[in-house]
């Protein structure tokens, strides 16, 4: 065996780095595939052990092992995808291709291991008997559910089947987002000087860039990219190429031809209703709302449809009001669903007249970081201690130790800001490490990826609102990370349902907007003078506008959604059934669903927010509801409410259902009212 595959020695598995940290300046992207090998092999061997036990099966030498097994693989995985995310090239994305489907098929191995799950099956079923603490029997409960949903329980037939659906699905999933690219690449409406009557200049270079990528230089192209189409629908003046546009957006994925996602989506419907069936659930609703929060389709429309109600009649008061502007500037034409962007915007540049550009002296990076640590030191006790020069993954990031209110160490933070064409677009937080207390136990190592545009040597980088915000969020998921209190690894941080997990995150951007930590951290860049509150209150109000449109065609999506999977029998006709659900819902025939079904990349495109759109609105019912917790008291860092809110949000991970979590937390479960208000919508 080459010295490069012992993984006790090698510096992607065995971390010799400074803090604890892997050595980065001794890691060399030729390694990964080695290692991986190697990983992979170690870790197969380390469930064979668990599996081939010849000892009865007990906590320890069946649940707590498998816990804890893996830690080679988890550590080459976790600077495996912080690097493919953050500082890319052509090794590591063709290694991406091999390691996904190799990771899939190792993993899809395990929880198909007959002896194994036998073991995990014969301490669940005496589980009531063995003593163990509430986290211990949640987390061997999850464990048998991983292992049943995936196919455990079934013969061999039914697991022929189950094989089978999985691997169609996938291959549907990628043929349908395909698709949807296919149409937005071979889409283009190229126009001419004469022809941007109303378009602002940023609009006007991005469709002449557009234009020229395609041959076509010195004309503008109008794309289905959502940076070109929803700007263009918004200022054009030209009624008829914004109708053009908006059919062509709209009509994605449904062209006919080899690129028409028609078919694929009632072939996916089809296999999720039976593999919902073979798995013993009552549709496919069911089987992915199991393990989340809300648990049941009924519980999601008991959300929605409140909401549905207030957004279109919110909406319905927005078109009158529009329709008023456009006959008063002389249109007589019926108010349409491609005039709803433009008259909008008239609308809004009547009410707030308002530039986002004047609050961005106030947002200098080091303060708005400045301002998130100092948050949390409020909130939770946690400080901040920044170590310069330790090696990473790339030089801009910067490593900060975490720490108790005693002083003693927690973990580690590292956060890398700016963007770079090595790393992928968005802002995100992962982990290199987990915390939790199992075994030796371990620190949290959690960092934090943003992209914003790196300013010249010598200047402060300075952020929009938006930018701000999204560094707030970012860094509520990192706490989540840090301040996690949890035995299981299973159960650590952000390991917690789709519905549940941006509360942390979403909940922590409210914090940027508390008017005394804008009087301490937002200052002038040259005046050093801090934000004028009235600049703020205007850019709040102003914030709430439009979301009668913005929620409309949000839940249209959502409920859809949760029409398609909530049924035991999938539609024959999916656009008919489309057509048919929006009926009965009266949907507002001037606003379209956000993703129609054909281009519908969050629930088609894969299986990642199927059932689960209506997610992101349960997130913000959750951080609205739990701010206005802060609100009520009159102190946004109550320090009652703020222990609670550590102790059952942010340390506690998934080592409870998230329902007892929220009702520790708040009293009560949360209803859709501040969510509500904070959209404007009441
Ligand atoms: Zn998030």
């Amino acid at each position: 065996m080459p010295a490069s595959t012992d993984l006790a020695a090698h510096p992607l598995t065995h971390w010799t780095g400074p803090l604890g940290l892997p050595d980065f300046t001794r890691i060399g992207d030729g390694d990964f595939a080695t290692v991986f090998d190697a990983a992979l092999k170690a870790h197969e061997a380390e469930i064979a052990a668990i599996a081939d036990n010849s000892e009865a099966p007990t906590v320890a030498n069946t649940l707590a092992a498998l816990e804890l097994s893996g830690q080679a693989l988890d550590r080459v995985s976790s600077i495996f995808w912080c690097k493919a995310g953050a500082n890319t090239n052509d090794t590591l994305q063709a290694l991406e291709r091999e390691v996904s489907p190799k990771m899939a098929r190792h993993f899809s191995a395990i929880s198909m291991n007959e002896k194994l799950f036998a073991r995990i099956d014969d301490l669940y079923q005496r589980r009531e008997k063995l003593g163990l603490d509430a986290e211990t029997l949640r987390v061997l409960e999850k464990t048998w559910k991983g292992f049943v949903r995936s196919g455990a329980k079934l013969d061999a037939a039914g697991k022929k089947r189950l094989a089978s659906i999985n691997e169609e699905l996938s291959s549907l999933g990628t043929k349908f987002g395909q698709n949807v690219l296919a149409d937005e690449r071979d889409w283009a409406l190229f126009l001419d000087a004469p022809d941007l009557a109303g378009l602002p200049d940023f609009l006007k270079s991005a469709m002449a860039e557009a234009a020229e990528m395609r041959g076509q230089k010195g004309r503008y192209a109008v794309t289905l990219s959502r940076s070109i189409y929803e700007p263009f629908t918004t200022f054009s003046e030209r009624r008829d190429l914004r109708e053009t546009a908006w059919r062509a957006f709209t009509m994605r994925g449904q062209n006919g031809g080899a690129s028409d996602n028609t078919a694929v989506v009632r072939d996916m419907l089809a296999l999720r209703a039976e593999k919902a069936k073979l798995l013993g659930y009552d549709s496919f609703a069911a089987l992915k709302l199991d393990d989340t929060m809300a648990k049941t389709p009924k519980a999601v429309h008991g959300l929605l449809d409140p909401v549905w109600q207030k957004a279109r009649e919110k909406a319905a008061a927005d078109q009158a009001e529009m329709e008023r502007l456009a006959i008063a500037a002389g249109s007589n034409e019926k108010f349409a669903a491609w005039d709803w962007r433009f008259w909008q915007e008239k609308l809004r540049a009547e009410k707030f007249a308002f530039d986002e550009a004047e609050l961005k002296p106030y947002l200098q990076l080091d303060n708005v970081i400045a301002a998130c640590f100092d948050v949390a030191t409020r909130l939770f006790g946690i400080t901040f201690e920044e170590k310069k020069g330790i090696a990473a993954w790339h030089d801009d990031v910067r490593t900060f130790v975490v720490k108790n209110a005693d002083g003693s160490e927690r973990g580690l933070f590292l956060a890398d800001h700016f963007a770079r064409p090595s790393k992928r677009s968005g802002a995100w937080m992962s982990s290199l490490q987990s915390g939790y207390r199992l075994g030796d136990g371990a620190a949290p190592v959690i960092y934090n990826i943003m992209n914003f545009a790196k300013p010249p040597a010598g200047e402060a980088a300075l952020l929009s609102v938006d930018e701000a915000k999204t560094l707030f969020h970012e860094f509520g998921h990192a706490l989540h990370g840090l301040l996690t209190e949890v035995t299981w690894p299973s159960v650590s941080g952000t390991s917690v349902s789709r519905d549940f997990v941006e509360l942390p995150s979403q909940l922590y951007e409210h914090w940027l907007t508390v008017p005394e930590v804008l009087e301490k951290h937002a200052l002038h860049v040259a005046t050093g003078k801090p934000m004028p509150k009235a600049l703020l209150d205007k850019m709040l109000a102003a914030r709430t506008f439009g979301a009668g449109f913005a929620t409309v065609e949000f839940t249209a999506s959502a409920l859809v959604d949760m029409a398609y999977h909530a049924r035991a029998e999938a539609p024959a006709e999916p656009l008919r059934f489309e057509a048919e659900t929006l009926a009965k819902l009266e949907m507002p025939d001037t606003i379209a669903m956000r993703h129609r079904t054909p281009h519908f990349g969050h629930v088609f495109a894969g299986d990642g927010y199927s059932a689960g759109y209506y997610s992101y609105m349960w997130s913000e019912v959750l951080d609205a509801d739990a701010f206005s917790a802060f609100e009520e008291t009159g102190d946004a860092f109550n320090p009652a409410l703020a222990k609670k809110l550590k102790d059952n949000i942010y340390a506690a991970g998934g080592s409870k259902d998230p329902e007892e979590l929220y009702k520790a937390f708040r009293g009560k479960m949360p209803t859709a009212d501040a969510m509500m208000e904070k959209r404007g919508l009441v």
